[in-house]
C-alpha cells in the first residue's frame, strides 16, 4: 500500500504546488494547515457515499442544506434555495439550462412560456462556461462588448440586446479575466423590466465580497439585495478554500429552481431524481466543504478576505510601478490582470516567473485588447508579497532583455486565414509542431510556453480552439 502511495507522491512532484501561495491560478490556499487537514479527513470519510438519493444518505442532505443556507445568508437571499454542484461551470450550466427550460414571460406579471430559439445576453467578459452552456444547451450567446477602460458592459447595450428570444441576462461579480464587478443593479433592472432572468456569476467573488463588506470595505451591489437578480453562482472550492468539487447555485426562490431538477421514471430501474448534471455524486466534496466552512467560520473568512484583498491592492500598486507593466483594471476583489508595454513580452514574463516557481496565467488578446497575465491572490500569497513583487520585477526585466517573441508575419497572416474546419489530422499535426506542441503524444511539453502563446495569440479564437482541441486529443492517450 505504501508503495502505491509513494508512487502517487512521486507523480505529483511534476505538478504545480497547491499550497504555499505561489500558484496564482487554479488553486486557492488559505494558509491554514488545520483547515486543509479537516478537509482531507472529511474527503476520506465521505469518499464512498452517494448523493444520488438524498433519502438514504440523510447526512448529505443536512450538509448541503447547511452550505446553501450559509451562502443564502451571505448573499442576502432570504427566500433563496440552492444546490451544491461540482464546480462553477456546473453551476453556470444549470443556471442556463433552468432559464432555457423555464422559458420566458411576455411581461413581468405573466407566466413564462417556452422559447423556441432561446438566447442569452452576456458581457464579452463573461466566463467561458457560458459559451459551454450555449454549446451544450443550444442557447445562443449574444455577446455585448465591454468598455475598453472599465471592462464592464453598458447596461443600455445589454438592454438593447434583449429581445423576445432572451431567456437569461448575465453579469459577473467579478469577471475572472479582469477582476471587475459589472453594474449588476442596472443590468438586473433591465432584465426584470423585460421579464427575463438575471444570473450573477459570483463564482470567484461570492465568498469574498460579503466578507469585505462586513469589514467596512465598499462593495458594489451584486447579490439578491438587488431586485431582478434571479440566480447567483458561488464557488466553495475557490474562496471558501474547500477541496475541489464544490460550488453553489442559488435561486432567489424555489419556483425559479424547478426547471433545474430532473426526474425520469421512463425506464425499468430506480426512478432517477437529480438536482444536478451528475447522478451518482460523491458526498466527499460536500462533506469536506461543510467541514472547512464550519472550521474557518465567519470571522476566519473575514480575516482571510481582508488579507487577500489588501495584498491584491498592494500587488496592483507595486506592479504598476514596475517599468514595462501596467494594471488592466483596478481590482475589485482579489484578482489582478497585468499587461506590458511594447518592449516587454508578456508571455516571456510568465515563463520567467515559472522558472523561479511562480505560476501566473497568460490570457490571450481578445476583441482588440492586448494579452495579459492573470493573478488570483489567495490568503497564502499575502504573506509572500515582497517575494512576488521581486520576482515580477526581475521577470519583467528579463523579458525586456530577451526582447519580444517574434512570429513571422507570413505565419501570422496564414494563421488568420486558416479555416479550422478544413484541417485534417495531418494538418493539425503540422500546425501543432510549428506551435511547439508536436510532442504532446509523448507527454512532453515545451519548457517555455512563450512561443506557443505568441503563436496562439496571432490566431483567431476559432483556430485557437481547434488547435487546443487537437492538442488535447493527442495529450490524452493511454501510454
Ligand atoms: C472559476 C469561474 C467559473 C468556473 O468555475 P469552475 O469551478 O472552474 O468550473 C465561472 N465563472 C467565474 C467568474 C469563475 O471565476
Amino acid at each position: 500500500m505504501n508503495d502505491v502511495l509513494a508512487r502517487l507522491r512521486e507523480l505529483q512532484e511534476g505538478d504545480l504546488p497547491t499550497h504555499g501561495g505561489s500558484t496564482l491560478a487554479y488553486v486557492y490556499d488559505s494558509g491554514l494547515a488545520e483547515a486543509d487537514e479537516i478537509g482531507r479527513a472529511a474527503l476520506a470519510q465521505y469518499g464512498a457515499t452517494n448523493g444520488l438519493d438524498p433519502t438514504v444518505f440523510p447526512s448529505l442532505r443536512t450538509l448541503e442544506n447547511d452550505l446553501v443556507g450559509w451562502a443564502a445568508r451571505l448573499l442576502n437571499g432570504s427566500s433563496a434555495v440552492g444546490t451544491v454542484t461540482s464546480g462553477g461551470t456546473e453551476s453556470v450550466l444549470l443556471a442556463v439550462q433552468a432559464a432555457r427550460d423555464a422559458g420566458r414571460a411576455a411581461s413581468p406579471t405573466s407566466s413564462p412560456r417556452p422559447v423556441s430559439s432561446p438566447t442569452m445576453v452576456i458581457p464579452a467578459t463573461a466566463h467561458a462556461a457560458f459559451h459551454k452552456a450555449a454549446h451544450y444547451f443550444g442557447v445562443r450567446a449574444i455577446v455585448v462588448d465591454v468598455d475598453p477602460v472599465t471592462f464592464t458592459p453598458d447596461p443600455a447595450a445589454m438592454a438593447a440586446a434583449i429581445d423576445d428570444s432572451t431567456v437569461l441576462v448575465v453579469a459577473s461579480a467579478p469577471s475572472y479575466a479582469h477582476g471587475v464587478v459589472d453594474p449588476v443593479r442596472e443590468i438586473a433592472a433591465v432584465a426584470a423590466d423585460r421579464g427575463v432572468r438575471c444570473h450573477v456569476d459570483a463564482c470567484i467573488g461570492g465568498w469574498i465580497l460579503p466578507y469585505l463588506r462586513l469589514d467596512g470595505i465598499a462593495v458594489p451591489d451584486f447579490d439578491f439585495a438587488v431586485p431582478g437578480v434571479t440566480s447567483i453562482s458561488v464557488d466553495l472550492h475557490k474562496y471558501a478554500y474547500t477541496p475541489k468539487g464544490a460550488s453553489i447555485l442559488l435561486h432567489r426562490d424555489a419556483s425559479l429552481r424547478k426547471a433545474q431538477f430532473f426526474a425520469s421514471a421512463d425506464w425499468p430501474g430506480y426512478t432517477m431524481l437529480n438536482s444536478t448534471m451528475q447522478s451518482t455524486k460523491s458526498g466527499a466534496p460536500i462533506a469536506a466543504a461543510w467541514a472547512v466552512v464550519q472550521h474557518i467560520g465567519d470571522s476566519g473568512y473575514r480575516q482571510l478576505a481582508r488579507a487577500a484583498h489588501t495584498a491584491t491592492l498592494e500587488l496592483a500598486r507595486r506592479a504598476a510601478e514596475i517599468d514595462g507593466l501596467s494594471v488592466v483594471a483596478a481590482p475589485a476583489t482579489t484578482l489582478v490582470a497585468l499587461r506590458s508595454d511594447a518592449r516587454t513580452d508578456i508571455f516571456t514574463i510568465a515563463d520567467e516567473m515559472a522558472a523561479v516557481g511562480w505560476f501566473v496565467q497568460p490570457q490571450l488578446s481578445y476583441r482588440g485588447q492586448p494579452p495579459s497575465l492573470h493573478l488570483t491572490v489567495s490568503a497564502a500569497t499575502a504573506t509572500r508579497l515582497d517575494e512576488l513583487v521581486d520576482a515580477l520585477t526581475t521577470a519583467t526585466q528579463a523579458a525586456q532583455k530577451s526582447g519580444p517573441v517574434q512570429i513571422a508575419p507570413e505565419l501570422a497572416a496564414a494563421a488568420s486565414a486558416i479555416d479550422p474546419s478544413t484541417l485534417d489530422d495531418a494538418a493539425f499535426d503540422g500546425l501543432l509542431s510549428i506551435a511547439g506542441l508536436g510532442d504532446a503524444a509523448g507527454g512532453s511539453l515545451p519548457e517555455r510556453m512563450g512561443p506557443v502563446n505568441a503563436l496562439l495569440d496571432v490566431a483567431p479564437p476559432p483556430l485557437r480552439e481547434a488547435l487546443l482541441i487537437a492538442f488535447l486529443d493527442r495529450l490524452m492517450r493511454p501510454a
